[in-house]
């Protein structure tokens, strides 16, 4: 059983077959055929109130792309890490590697130097742009780093204002060809990077028009604090909501105050969130704040439980609250809910699938390919999934079959009228916060500690976070490691006895205390279990549903 949109893209929604085109020119003629496209403004920075038209967007863009080509040599197929919390310079930055045929890594700037060097070695990266407060972190890997804003360095405001008469070819890329490599662990093991074509990223420019103007938002005010690193910020606030021709308000980061401040201060409309912002905004308790501009919020990149969903339906009435679903390896949202009403009354779905996607859900056991209401995995398939991960044919070969269905690791089940409903994860996946988290990763790192015979990491349910980092470590004989040690173990806050196991340049001058940070923040472990063997198959993998099982035990009868 194939489940079909039951949208089909039709006029100026229709996917482009042209063999050669660009992602960043197909949206600057998108721009154009915006009306008041010049003086329409595009995106305003909270914390400035700076304001960049959709021409002020082009004629940047434009002038960028002249000095990365000009100025610092970026050609076709050349990698560029981007390194940034969000910007107005994001999109700018962007587009200009793309209109040169450039390709566009981004990374999460709390990601440790280690973790960032791991991610310019695997992505062959060529240039770095980033923030001047981020471009420490990338000193080490040796590669050249442009800054975003103007101080003592080169920067990209500076190429922008000396480039803007400079002529440059426009790169007419096959549709298939490389545009961005975003980082995602996928089903199983580590973070791998996630080739996405100018296919793919028109595919959802196109989808996300759709959407805007299905619902009537163009004339909305957006708020973004979803960050441009992921896929969901750099979709929807990079490219897709540009070419829809809408206003968005730019937050750096999250923070909860700022957002009611920007919504009261911005009228904001439309916020696509992520669960854990929806849970504050339940909990929230001081009505100083007007919300009353507020038509629609979206939840993705993690789950959104029934009775969350409920709790905020019953105190903002007045606000449409959308969930959807996707992942990185489908570019962004595969399945979206138009209207309020829809969703109000399946309120644990997460949406039907969106225009060009076509999915199965299949029996992880049987491979048969289940019809509505039976539980598999979800398959998808569509011009706006990936290509496959970079440089690793059989994580490729593993996610991706020779008939492009994309296996996504995810349980699901399709009701009788198509809306999906996402019932857990199969992957090894954590999602703190809607980040990414890998598993594989910490237990690398805690399998290094001497005093552990094994270890396993598991998602446990958190209230606020959505799930916590959890582990089962096996220690060695005799050994009294406390669930504390293992925590400031992997958040890298080694002790001086331990010294030893660290590569020298971590190692302080006195070589007394030493400060060695193994991982971003949001990666590290926030609970621990002693246990005297790691469940594990004949085959040797670990028995996550076992743990999993046996962490909810322990929770319940403690
Ligand atoms: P990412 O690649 O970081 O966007 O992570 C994608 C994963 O997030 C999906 O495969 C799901 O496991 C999870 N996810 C995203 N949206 C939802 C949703 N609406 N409900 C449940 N899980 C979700």
């Amino acid at each position: 059983e194939i489940y079909h949109s039951l949208i089909k893209l039709k006029g100026k929604h229709k996917i482009p077959t042209t063999a050669h085109l660009n992602t960043a020119s197909f949206a600057l003629s998108q721009f154009s055929k915006l009306d008041l496209a010049e003086s329409r403004v595009a995106l305003i920075d909270s914390a400035t109130n700076r304001r960049v038209t959709y021409g002020q967007l082009k004629r940047s863009i434009h002038s960028l792309a002249a000095g990365l080509y000009h100025g610092l040599g970026v050609r076709k197929g050349d990698v560029v890490f981007l390194l940034s919390s969000n910007s107005t310079l994001y999109p700018t930055i962007c587009l200009a590697i793309l209109l040169i045929g450039g390709v566009v890594t981004t990374a999460n700037p709390v990601n440790t130097e280690l973790e960032l060097a791991k991610q310019v070695l695997d992505s062959g990266s060529k240039l770095a742009i980033a923030a001047p407060e981020e471009m420490h972190k990338l000193v080490s890997t040796g590669v050249p780093i442009l800054v975003t804003t103007r101080g003592n360095e080169l920067s990209v405001e500076e190429l922008i204002d000396c480039c803007d008469s400079k002529v440059f070819p426009i790169n007419r890329p096959d549709q298939s060809d490389t545009a961005a490599v975003l980082y995602s662990s996928g089903t199983t093991g580590t973070s791998k990077g996630v080739i996405l074509t100018h296919r793919n990223l028109i595919s959802m420019m196109i989808i996300l028009k759709w959407a805007v103007e299905i619902t009537s938002a163009k004339d909305n005010i957006f708020l973004c604090f979803i960050p441009m690193f992921h896929i969901y910020g750099l979709a929807f606030f990079g490219l897709g909501l540009l070419c829809a021709g809408t206003t968005t308000v730019l937050m750096r980061r999250f923070d909860f105050q700022g957002m009611l401040e920007a919504i009261q201060t911005y009228k904001v409309n439309n916020i696509p969130a992520v669960p854990p912002v929806i849970l504050g905004l339940v909990k929230y308790t001081d009505d100083g704040y007007d919300l009353s501009s507020l038509r629609s919020v979206g939840s993705g990149a993690a789950p959104l439980s029934k009775h969350l969903a409920h709790g905020f339906r019953a105190k903002f009435p007045w606000i449409d609250l959308k969930p959807g679903y996707g992942l990185t390896e489908s570019c962004g949202a595969a399945s979206f809910f138009v209207t309020g009403e829809e969703a109000k009354a399946r309120s644990a779905a997460s949406g039907a699938l969106l225009p060009s996607f076509c999915a199965k859900v299949v029996d992880p056991v049987t491979r048969i390919a289940m019809g509505p209401c039976g539980e598999g995995e979800l398959w998808l398939k569509g011009p706006a999934v990936m290509k496959g991960y970079l440089g690793n044919e059989m994580a490729t070969s593993a996610t991706i079959d020779s008939e492009g269905w994309l296996r996504t690791g995810d349980l699901c089940y399709f009701d009788e009228d198509g809306y999906l409903f996402v019932v857990d994860r199969i992957k090894e996946l954590i999602k703190y916060n809607g980040y990414q988290v890998a598993p594989a990763e910490l237990e690398a790192i805690l399998i290094s500690h001497p005093l552990i015979l094994d270890a396993a990491v598991i998602p446990l349910e958190d209230e606020e976070a959505g799930e916590i980092p959890m582990a089962y470590v096996v220690r060695a004989i005799g050994s009294e490691l406390s669930e504390d040690q293992v925590i400031q173990f992997v958040a890298g806050q080694v002790s001086y006895t331990s010294l030893f196991l660290l590569p020298t340049r971590a190692v302080s001058r006195h070589n007394a205390i030493c400060l060695y940070f193994q991982v971003a923040p949001y990666k590290k472990i926030k609970r621990v279990a002693f246990i005297n063997e790691i469940p594990k198959s004949v085959a040797g993998k670990i028995l996550r549903k076992d743990l999993r099982a046996q962490s909810k035990q322990n929770i319940i009868s403690k």
